[in-house]
């Protein structure tokens, strides 16, 4: 028998705050009474200041962050379209997989699984691409399996200076509401999101925002798709319904968990999980381990992924600290699996929380075999919490 809660620690779904499932315990409503419109409309304005754009729209599809995908692809492009993209772990690789299965030319870069979106040799190719024939970029802004963060900006400003009109798409699924993400600074045409991750909820929504040249592209685009429609659900959304029945309790939660991110501040979001993500990476340092990313300018503040020693199987990790020590770490996915676990830091969390994921990942380690001091971790975490947060967030909605 298990006592006490078990400690999620995925990137994904994350915690969710006690308030946000307090605020989805309400009755079923009309998903086409008169005033429905007064909980969805703020809901599409707010969202747009999380993605940071003023000129995009926002949509919200019933489904998960690999819906919000397709949608975002089969509204935009055609059956046979050049698209630039890279393969640096396992959610840029199903990115790819599914641009592929949706019939899309897929230029594929293979980099290390470890390093970013290779920015000078995308910068290249769309330099030698005189006749326009790529019509997307892809990124992974936060390659969740790897725990690296890609500099979006970066690439924006390759396609400007090749003079290239491709669309940038962007997924955001880990790192929009947890890592500074701003689609309209940096040009982005498609971002890409689900619930349960930054914005702490349960999955069941796929989000997307969407510029104007996107939507332009979208008019004439021939790509097969009936039930993420753009046009359908803008069409509805403009009066604050839906196309189809929308999940309602999301969007009770999701209006709270807005409202605790915008109240926060979304700098103070950023800054609060640059500095988990600092505690937890000062801990894999103390260990003498290495983090998957392969330099710490690409390190993640949404999750950090961890080599564990020779000899030690990280699957072990895994299953001892869930069977022992009612943990849940994030897994080794594809070529990483038994060689990597994760730790995720994103979401609704605090000191406290990241010290007891340091805490039990050291008796995981430690009972999987790996050499491990034990404290060594908790104290590199706690010395870098014990320096005053850069501010003090303090949340102003009533009743938290
Ligand atoms: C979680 C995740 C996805 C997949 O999202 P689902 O909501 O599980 O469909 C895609 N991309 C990244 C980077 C993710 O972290």
């Amino acid at each position: 028998m298990k006592h006490g809660i078990t400690h999620l620690f995925v990137p994904g779904p994350t915690n969710v705050p006690e308030a946000v499932r307090q605020a989805m315990n309400v009755p079923m409503q009309d998903i086409r009474a008169p005033d429905f419109g007064d909980l969805t409309l703020g809901l599409f304005a707010d969202l747009k200041r999380i993605f940071r754009t003023e000129t995009g729209r926002v949509m919200m599809f019933p489904g998960s962050g690999t819906g919000a995908w397709e949608a975002a692809i089969t509204n935009t492009l055609n059956p046979g379209d050049r698209v630039l993209m890279a393969r640096h772990g396992h959610f840029s690789t199903l990115w790819a997989q599914m641009a592929e299965r949706l019939g899309l030319v897929v230029e594929l870069v293979d980099v290390a699984w470890g390093a970013g979106t290779p920015v000078r040799e995308f910068a290249r190719r769309l330099g030698a691409d005189r006749h326009g024939a790529i019509k997307a970029v892809f990124v992974t802004h936060n390659e969740t399996a790897t725990g690296v963060t890609s500099d979006v900006a970066a690439v924006r400003r390759a396609l400007d200076e090749c003079l290239h009109d491709a669309l940038l798409f962007v997924d955001g699924v880990s790192s929009v509401g947890s890592i500074d993400f701003r689609m309209d600074d940096w040009g982005v045409d498609l971002a890409v999101t689900g619930s349960q991750k930054g914005l702490m909820l349960p999955a069941g929504l796929g989000i997307l925002a969407v510029s104007d040249k996107a939507l332009q592209a979208a008019r004439g685009a021939t790509m097969r798709r009936a039930y993420f429609e753009f046009d359908d659900m803008l069409r509805m959304n403009a009066t604050g319904y839906f196309p189809y029945t929308p999940p309602t309790q999301l969007f009770h939660g999701l209006r709270r968990s807005l409202d605790r991110l915008l109240a926060e501040g979304l700098d103070n979001v950023f800054a609060r999980h640059h500095r988990l993500a600092s505690g937890v990476r000062a801990a894999v340092a103390a260990w003498g381990m290495q983090t998957c990313a392969e330099h710490p300018s690409l390190a993640s503040d949404t999750v950090t992924a961890i080599r564990v020693p020779q000899g030690v199987d990280a699957r072990d990790v895994l299953r001892l600290g869930y069977d022992r020590y009612n943990i849940s770490f994030g897994s080794g996915l594809g070529p990483l699996n038994g060689r990597v676990f994760r730790i995720g830091h994103l979401g609704d969390l605090n000191e406290g929380m990241c010290l007891t994921a340091v805490a039990l990942a050291e008796l995981s380690l430690a009972a999987a075999g790996a050499r491990i001091d034990l404290g060594a971790g908790v104290a590199a975490a706690q010395g870098l919490y014990a320096t005053p947060a850069i501010s003090r967030p303090r949340l102003t909605i009533a009743a938290e």
